[in-house]
């Protein structure tokens, strides 16, 4: 029986790719790529010569069963990679990993890079106990769910995109109160990799002057 081996890949630094990540890499019988193309590239750096497999949000449920059985029946290994850091983290992998372990698959999470770890630990807020987010609901249930974690004591780590960061902020001071401490890490391993830290309503203030780009991440104090 074959296995499956989840391999996080770099934020944006191409060191940040592990050893153990290459040798799985270049030894899986096929790939499971979030998008073909982003890791094709991120292959074509590493030198690895991969078949590569499509699989994302939009075919992962349709593509389960048949790709359980080809795991199933492969002699070596499958790999599944997302386009940046730990796949089943806010990416496709989970279902694969539970459908795996339901038919007896072994699974394997290689450790490596994830976007929440250096905000939370950079952001100088609490990171013994903590709660991870993902991303806010768009619509329904934002509100409950904003309300909710306004009495959460552990600190609170979001994901969000740069064109909602500013509407996010403006609500986390409606929720949280201006004075609540926070972070806002942006293009972590990037070049341009920024971490600002203060209250909610300075942040708030600071990203309504000056539009944000690139990725990032959300981090804010618990309730005291
Ligand atoms: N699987 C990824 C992980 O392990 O972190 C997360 C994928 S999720 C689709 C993408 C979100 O992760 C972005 O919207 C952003 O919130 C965060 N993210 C990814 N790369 C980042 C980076 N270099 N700097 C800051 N945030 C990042």
């Amino acid at each position: 029986m074959g296995r499956l081996v989840l391999v996080p890949t770099p934020l944006g630094n191409l060191e940040d790719i592990t050893l153990r990540a290459i040798k799985e890499l270049k030894s899986c019988d096929f790939c499971l790529a979030e998008d073909t193309r982003t890791t094709g590239k991120l292959l074509h750096l590493l030198n690895i010569d991969a078949s590569l497999v499509s699989y994302h949000m939009h075919n992962e449920h349709k593509m389960l069963d048949r790709l359980v059985e080809r795991i199933a029946t492969s002699a070596g290994h499958a790999v599944l990679v997302s386009d940046a850091g730990t796949p089943g983290i806010s990416d496709p992998g989970f279902l694969l990993v539970r459908a795996c372990l339901a038919a007896g698959i072994s699974v394997e999470v290689l450790p490596g890079p994830t976007a929440f770890v250096p905000a939370l630990v950079a952001s100088g807020l609490p990171c013994d106990r903590f709660v991870f987010e993902g991303f806010l609901p768009l619509k329904k249930g934002r509100q409950t769910r904003m309300k909710e974690l306004a009495e959460e004591v552990r600190t609170v780590v979001f994901y969000e995109s740069p064109h909602k960061l500013t509407k996010t902020l403006h609500e986390l001071v409606t929720y949280f109160g201006p004075e609540r401490k926070a972070s806002v890490a942006r293009e972590i391993s990037k070049l341009h990799e920024t971490h600002h830290r203060g209250s909610l309503a300075e942040l708030s203030a600071y990203f309504s002057e000056n539009p944000p780009r690139g990725e990032m991440v959300v981090v804010v104090s618990g309730r005291s």
